[in-house]
């Protein structure tokens, strides 16, 4: 079985995994209450900035 020239120390390794962690989403409160990621508009009420963005069946 093949064998790495030098071993990979784990200071090294652990360097390496510094950046391997999974980014907490950014969390904000909506006008309506509901939580949702800041830059997304509303998965509740389709509002984005103040403004409603998303087509809705009953507004038209
Ligand atoms: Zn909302």
């Amino acid at each position: 079985m093949a064998q790495p020239k030098k071993k990979t120390s784990k200071s090294r390794r652990n360097m390496r995994r510094s950046h391997d962690h999974v980014a907490v989403p950014n969390v904000i409160y909506c006008e309506c209450g509901e939580p949702t990621l800041s830059h997304r508009a509303c998965a509740v009420c389709g509002s984005y900035k103040g403004r409603k963005v998303t087509p809705d069946a009953d507004a038209q």
